[in-house]
């Protein structure tokens, strides 16, 4: 990875980011180091709004991006909301930049993604080109349906799990867009899941590349 400074050998995720180039200079030598810089495209949403639904239906389907889905790499010691999260967006920002460096560029699902400031401004934030984000929102009483439908392991029909959705759904849908200048909203209640996936694809293919 591009992080370790082939001249001086130090391990500097911060070195400062020349876009011109792109070139990444260490902070501790000076040396000067091209690397590749792609867009990211992050799709967010509130539980049961649909990622994992349109992520498995767009799987195959999107050439050109490599298709993830964020709960990969979840892991019990990520759960940090006092951090922010900052350990699991710095691992996605991380892998992102390494996947990049062969191919891209990197499509992520995954529902706290929808909200800028969970990746904007992080260290690894500089590696990445433009951030494009796509919120899936749904209607609040359907979101709030969708929700007690599941079955009772996933313990997601629960008052407070359910309430706190309802809000990040809410959330996505007022705000998401003031959040961010390259914001889109695709509603999982107006489409089926073909047409909804469909807009996805459309959406992800106008930015892939840039
Ligand atoms: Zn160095």
């Amino acid at each position: 990875m591009f992080l370790i400074c082939p001249n001086c050998g130090e391990h500097r995720p911060d070195r400062v980011v020349d876009p011109a180039g792109p070139v990444s200079i260490c902070p501790v030598c000076g040396h000067r180091r091209s690397f590749v810089r792609r867009p990211l495209l992050v799709v967010g949403g509130a539980s049961g709004s649909g990622k994992s639904t349109l992520c498995q239906a767009l799987l195959g389907r999107v050439s050109g991006g490599v298709l993830l889905d964020s709960d990969l790499l979840w892991r019990p010691e990520f759960n940090t909301p006092d951090t922010g999260y900052a350990e699991f967006f710095e691992t996605w920002l991380r892998l992102t930049v390494a996947i990049h460096q062969s191919t891209g560029p990197v499509i992520l699902f995954g529902a706290g993604f929808g909200v800028p400031t969970n990746l904007e401004g992080r260290l690894h934030r500089r590696y990445v080109g433009r951030i494009h984000y796509l919120a899936l929102i749904c209607p609040d009483d359907v979101l709030a349906q969708r929700l007690r439908a599941r079955p009772a392991w996933r313990g997601a029909g629960g008052d407070d799990f359910v309430q706190g959705q309802v809000g990040f759904n809410r959330w996505l849908r007022t705000e998401g867009p003031r959040a961010a200048v390259d914001y889109a909203l695709v509603d999982t209640q107006v489409h089926d899941v073909g047409r909804a996936a469909a807009q996805v694809a459309q959406w992800i293919e106008a930015h892939l590349v840039g």
